[in-house]
């Protein structure tokens, strides 16, 4: 009896283990080829400042377009492209359309408009990251203080200084730097004062508990305060609700990105708001019009 069920046990543990590794195999296969096949695409969704409703910057999101599988995203392949090192063409694709995308929209006429690309581990510690976007700056004539780069605390915990001095390297630059996922990681005081970032922002795991959650409310609330204290400017993430933007308002949080505002769009849908320009409901307090 015991045998017979051990032996159950261990075929159906080998039965979901090799579905699981053939279907491993499966988006491997698959992501090698994307690239080529066209299949990847970027979204954009749009940050907003709280005093006066402007949109201020886009953060450019990446999907994959799969053939059988439809529209996969970015949490779904980014750790297997990590793994792979299909990362590295694969973040070289996305800052060169964000930057040949940036540039498009400041011919169109949206001046200024800044746009921040996440950098993944494996980017950032690859030894040419900074050639690769001075070439493509160069390439796409895009001024540098228009790209921002996101970069994770865990990220920059692998191996503190040299992020530091790579951090240095990309802000002489003339690059923005901000942390992404900012509360999430185990960076200390001392280091985020070494930090040459410009930007802290707030994780959307807090941001989803305020108001009402007091933990949240008052870990946001002492993420803004550091940011103040330290020069940092302040972005909060993953902002649905009308209570969230007064919260962080209230605060002076002076940018906020979220579904409150709009969900990363294609550039095509995009650019109808980017030309108005202006959420009433961040600097009035009223409903968004057309944005939801
Ligand atoms: P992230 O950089 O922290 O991006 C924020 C995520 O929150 C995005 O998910 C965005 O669509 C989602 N989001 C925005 N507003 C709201 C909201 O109001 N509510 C909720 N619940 N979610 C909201 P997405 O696009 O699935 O991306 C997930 C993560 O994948 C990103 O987290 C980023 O770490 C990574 N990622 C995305 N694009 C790229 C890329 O081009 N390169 C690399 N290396 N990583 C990327
Ligand atoms: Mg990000
Ligand atoms: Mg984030
Ligand atoms: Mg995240």
């Amino acid at each position: 009896h015991a045998k017979e069920e051990g032996r159950n046990t261990y075929q159906f543990f080998s039965e979901e283990m090799n579905s699981r590794v053939s279907e491993r195999l499966s988006m491997e296969t698959g992501l090698r080829h994307a690239l080529a096949r066209n299949e990847f695409l970027l979204h954009y969704q749009p940050r907003v400042n709280t005093t006066t409703g402007r949109i201020v910057g886009v953060e450019a999101l990446i999907r994959w377009q799969q053939p059988q599988k439809g529209l996969i995203l970015p949490d779904a392949f980014i750790p297997l492209a990590e793994e792979t090192g299909l990362i590295i063409p694969i973040g070289e694709w996305v800052l060169r359309n964000t930057c040949t995308q940036a540039r498009a929209w400041q011919e169109a006429g949206f001046a200024q408009m800044r746009i921040s690309v996440n950098i993944s581990c494996r980017q950032f510690t690859h030894d040419n990251l900074p050639d690769t976007i001075r070439g493509i700056l160069r390439e796409t004539g895009l001024q540098p203080s228009c790209l921002e780069l996101e970069i994770t605390e865990s990220v920059i915990m692998l191996n503190p200084e040299r992020a530091i001095s790579l951090l240095n390297e990309l802000k002489e630059m003339g690059i923005s730097i901000a942390i992404d996922d900012f509360g999430t990681g185990y960076s200390s005081l001392s280091l985020l004062k070494r930090l040459p970032a410009d930007i802290l922002k707030i994780d959307k795991s807090f941001v989803s508990g305020i108001p009402g959650n007091k933990s949240d409310e008052t870990l946001v609330a002492t993420i803004i305060n550091l940011g103040h204290n330290m020069g940092l400017g302040l972005v909060a993430e993953g902002v649905e609700r009308q209570e969230q933007l007064h919260f962080l308002e209230e605060r002076n949080c002076q940018e906020v990105q979220g579904y409150y505002f709009s969900k990363p769009l294609p550039a095509e849908t995009l650019q109808p708001l980017l030309k108005n320009g202006t959420y009433p409901a961040a600097a009035g307090r009223q409903q968004p019009t057309d944005a939801r």
